[in-house]
C-alpha cells in the first residue's frame, strides 16, 4: 500500500479561528522567499465548490452542520481532488500543505476530519496541529467578521476542541504512519508559528 506522496505532504489542523489559514498565508511567503515549489489548498474550498453547486449550503460554515453522510461524501471527493490536483504540479522535492480540520464539530458529534479513506488519499508525512490558549481562539473567532462561528465561540466548547483535535489527528497519523507536530500559534505573531512549519517541511525527507 503507498503510504508516500512523491513530495512531502503536511496536513495543517486546528480548531476553528485559531489562525491556520493566516499562518498558512505566511508559510506561503517564506517559501516564495526561499524559492521552493509548493502547493497551499484549502480543503474546505474543495468540499464547498461542490456542496454549494448541489444546493445543500450557501456558507462554508454550514457545512459542518450537514447530514455525516454527506459530510463524508464531500470529504472524499476534496481528498482525492486534491491528490490529483497535487499530482500534476509537484514532484520529488515540492511541498503539499493542506489547510484542514482533524476534528469537526458537527450537530451529531465529533466527526472525524481525516477518516481512513481520506487520510489514505492525502498520504500525510505529518499532521500539523495548530494551537492557542482557548480564551485567545475565542477572542480570534469573536474578531472575525468573515465566518460564521458563534456555535464554537464559547471557551467550554474550544476546550473540548482542542483536545479532541489532538487525539483525532493522533488517530488519523496512525493510520498513514505520520507524525504530529504541534504547534503554537502566538498571539499578533503568525510568522512564528509559520516558521516551524516550514522547518518541520525541511526535515521530514
Ligand atoms: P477556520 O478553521 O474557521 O478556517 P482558521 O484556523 O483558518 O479558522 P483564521 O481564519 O486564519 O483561522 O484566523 C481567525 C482570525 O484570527 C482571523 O481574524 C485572523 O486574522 C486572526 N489571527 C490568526 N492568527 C493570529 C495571530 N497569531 N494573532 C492575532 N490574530 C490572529
Ligand atoms: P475551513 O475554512 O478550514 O473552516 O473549512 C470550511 C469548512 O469545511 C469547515 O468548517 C468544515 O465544515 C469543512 N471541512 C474542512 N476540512 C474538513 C475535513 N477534513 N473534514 C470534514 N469537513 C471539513
Ligand atoms: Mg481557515
Amino acid at each position: 500500500m503507498v503510504l508516500r506522496n512523491p513530495f512531502t505532504t503536511i496536513i495543517v489542523t486546528g480548531v476553528p479561528g485559531v489562525g491556520k489559514t493566516t499562518v498558512l498565508t505566511q508559510v506561503r511567503s517564506i517559501l516564495d522567499s526561499k524559492g521552493k515549489k509548493y502547493m497551499v489548498v484549502n480543503f474546505g474550498d474543495y468540499m464547498f465548490k461542490v456542496a454549494s453547486s448541489k444546493g445543500w449550503v450557501r456558507h462554508r460554515d454550514e457545512m459542518r452542520h450537514l447530514p455525516l453522510m454527506r459530510q463524508l461524501e464531500l470529504q472524499e471527493y476534496a481528498a482525492e481532488a486534491i491528490r490529483l490536483d497535487a499530482e500534476k504540479v509537484l514532484g520529488e522535492g515540492d511541498i503539499l500543505l493542506v489547510d484542514t480540520h482533524a476534528v469537526i464539530r458537527t450537530d451529531t458529534g465529533y466527526w472525524p476530519g481525516l477518516p481512513e479513506e481520506v487520510v489514505k488519499n492525502l498520504r500525510p508525512d505529518s499532521i500539523v496541529v495548530i494551537e492557542s490558549p482557548p480564551e485567545v481562539i475565542v477572542a480570534r473567532q469573536k474578531r472575525d467578521p468573515t465566518r460564521y462561528r458563534a456555535d464554537l465561540a464559547r471557551v467550554e466548547v474550544v476546550k473540548e476542541l482542542l483536545d479532541m483535535a489532538r487525539l483525532a489527528a493522533m488517530s488519523s497519523a496512525v493510520l498513514v504512519a505520520a507524525s504530529v507536530f504541534i504547534v503554537e500559534n502566538v498571539e499578533g505573531d503568525p510568522s512564528i508559528a509559520a516558521n516551524r512549519v516550514v522547518e518541520l517541511a525541511e526535515k521530514l525527507r
